[in-house]
């Protein structure tokens, strides 16, 4: 798995210096569908951002923003007035253009226009039933409203040419619908990101100690009173057919599998910055397994 290391130098997260002991790693998924862990983390390298996580974690790897025990900031306080902030490392997991299809916006007219995969979708489903709102190109402009208005007319909702609960649902309802979430969609990026954010939990927990019962997802965070009410990833992986538990096993099984960095790093007492950059390097996987077991 390919770490790139990018620390985002201007976040206050990373300028404050502020350090944990990790005692545990938090999965979180962005919300914010088509945005790739680079263009994120670029996002997040400012002044005024008021939030971090360690990485971001997409379908090619993984890019690493602050030193693994800085202090992020990432999920908030929980009921028990206890944040993992605090105690555990974190990881964003970047989402793939079609989960737009799960958030159900309010799609409407507005400048700058709404874009993304749902208006694609929309802007097919109204051709497919006969309302035409220009080419699919998953803006939201004047033409789209004007079809969108035009089909709720025809179906007896209010014709106000937005997008919003009941219109989704009408638009759902037929068998061939092409506006209804489809899991094969996102299955092939899905299951990358997901392959590569355990090989990174794996790797985190073997440097650190941790157990691969200590990886949680924002969700359980809440659940353990140690962050706030969020539900990711429980949003995305039932979708994909899997659940954290599942998550956990495969953490377990890389941990077992491949210890190389960890047992370089011990061996060899090298900085996280080197056993990163060693990871990062196209062979990296080969040398690290090669220093582990040398005689
Ligand atoms: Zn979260």
């Amino acid at each position: 798995m390919n770490i790139r290391v990018d620390y985002v130098t201007n976040n206050p997260c990373y300028q404050s210096g502020r350090t944990i002991t990790p005692a545990g790693v938090m999965v979180h998924s962005t919300a914010t569908p088509g945005i790739m862990a680079k263009p994120f983390r670029d996002r997040w390298d400012k002044t005024e951002t008021q939030v971090c996580v360690h990485a971001f974690v997409d379908d090619a790897g993984a890019v690493q923003l602050l030193p693994w025990k800085h202090r992020a900031w990432h999920c908030g306080t929980g009921t028990s007035g206890k944040s993992a902030n605090n105690t555990h490392i974190s990881m964003e997991l970047c989402e793939p253009d079609p989960l737009w299809l799960i958030y159900r916006r309010t799609l409407t007219l507005r400048s700058p226009q709404m874009s993304g995969f749902d208006v694609t979708r929309l802007q097919l489903e109204l051709t497919r039933q006969g309302c035409d709102p220009g080419l699919p190109d998953g803006s939201f402009g004047p033409k789209t409203a004007a079809a969108l208005t035009e089909y709720q007319s025809a179906n007896a909702l209010e014709a106000d040419g937005s997008c919003g609960p009941k219109t989704w649902a009408a638009l759902d309802a037929p068998a061939e619908s092409l506006t209804r979430f489809d899991p094969a969609l996102t299955a092939d990026y899905f299951g990358k990101v997901y392959d590569n954010a355990a090989a990174l939990c794996a790797m985190l927990c073997t440097l650190y100690g941790i157990p691969a019962g200590e990886v949680i997802s924002h969700a359980e965070g809440y659940a353990l009173g140690i962050a706030s009410n969020h539900g990711d990833v429980g949003h995305w992986f039932p979708l994909q057919g899997v659940t954290m538990d599942d998550f956990r096993r495969l953490v377990r099984k890389k941990m077992e599998e491949s210890d190389f960095a960890g047992q370089v790093q011990k061996r060899f007492g090298l900085a996280e910055e080197t056993i990163n950059y060693l990871r990062a390097y196209e062979y990296g996987d080969a040398l690290l397994e090669k220093l582990a077991t040398a005689e």
